[in-house]
């Protein structure tokens, strides 16, 4: 079953040739989420041919305008394209406002009900469930309230053993109890243990979302053991200073969270439009945490 992130753009506040304000697209079987919506994400999506139909919600991190400002503008383009499905946004206190009033005073009108939930918490809090995924949100350290987003695949069911059905003489109207953990009962009333006559799941996956934040090691226990990490790396280290002063994190210190979080893979991304070229924010997150890559638009990353 596909589990994957398309970046869509990882570019910080200001616009720069060839990267896009930050969005990303995360599809887990036929459903797909949007997380953060910059200026172009609509463009982006049609660039990059994603299935709009498939969106089921969209969590937004915080109301930058290099997270958000694309949101109203996708919006009223699902409109024209006649959804009717309900969709879920999530995000900080002020987002509903925001977005009903451009809505309200372009005039514009939308087939389809929105449901919005304004996050308030600090901790870590599930936000939205499905048959597939959880969604927790958790507090980052931004200069206005932002949030980070971690995506969880729903427990799956267990894999039945055939063969051992037959050895035990179970009747395979017990298979959706068996899935679910059920022992057994064979026709004469044996009990089976459920682990004779099944095998474990494979594990369930999870991504992690930081966007905006400063270096801040109190999130580690929200994102901790997480197959896959996007952290924010504005900057190169020798600009610490600068990324505290603006509440950012460099690409050395992204690589530390992932490495105190028992990460399997981590994703650097906002950078600044001052990094012509970004190898150097990789090679030096790298040093501290091998397993990084560069959110370049149009990657995808199977989780
Ligand atoms: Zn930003
Ligand atoms: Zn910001």
């Amino acid at each position: 079953m596909n589990f994957e992130l398309l970046i869509l753009g990882s570019n910080s506040a200001v616009p720069y040739k060839g990267r896009f304000p930050s969005a990303q697209a995360l599809t887990l079987r036929n459903s797909s989420y949007l997380i953060d919506c910059g200026e172009g994400t609509q463009i982006r999506l049609a660039e990059e041919q994603v299935k709009r139909n498939r969106f089921k919600a969209v969590f937004i991190s915080h109301l930058h305008g290099d997270h958000v400002f694309g949101l109203p503008g996708l919006l009223t383009s699902f409109s024209l394209a006649g959804r009717k499905d309900p969709l879920f946004i999530f995000g900080p206190q002020g987002i509903r406002e925001m977005i009903e009033t451009a809505i309200r005073l372009s005039g514009s009108f939308l087939s389809y009900p929105v449901e919005f939930q304004e996050i308030i918490t600090n901790k870590s809090v599930k936000v939205y469930e499905s048959e597939t995924i959880k969604v927790f949100a958790f507090p980052l350290q931004h200069r206005i309230p932002t949030y980070g987003y971690k995506f969880v695949e729903k427990e799956k069911a267990r894999h039945i053993v055939p063969e051992k059905l037959e050895l035990y003489n179970i009747p395979f109207t017990q298979i959706p109890d068996l899935r679910m953990g059920a022992d057994g009962i064979s026709v004469d009333g044996d009990v089976i243990p459920n682990r004779e006559v099944t095998r474990d799941p494979h594990p369930v996956r999870s991504y992690a979302y930081c966007s905006d934040t400063i270096y801040d090691e109190s999130l580690i226990s929200h994102i901790a053991g997480v197959d896959l990490l996007y952290h924010e790396a504005t900057f190169m280290h020798d600009l610490a200073e600068k990324a505290r002063d603006r509440m950012h994190t460099t690409s050395c210190e992204a690589a530390m969270i992932a490495k105190k979080a028992k990460v399997q893979k981590l994703i650097i991304g906002h950078f600044s439009s001052r990094y012509d070229n970004l190898e150097p924010l990789l090679h030096e997150a790298r040093s501290v945490f091998s397993n990084t890559e560069l959110a370049i638009e149009g990657t995808r990353f199977e989780i």
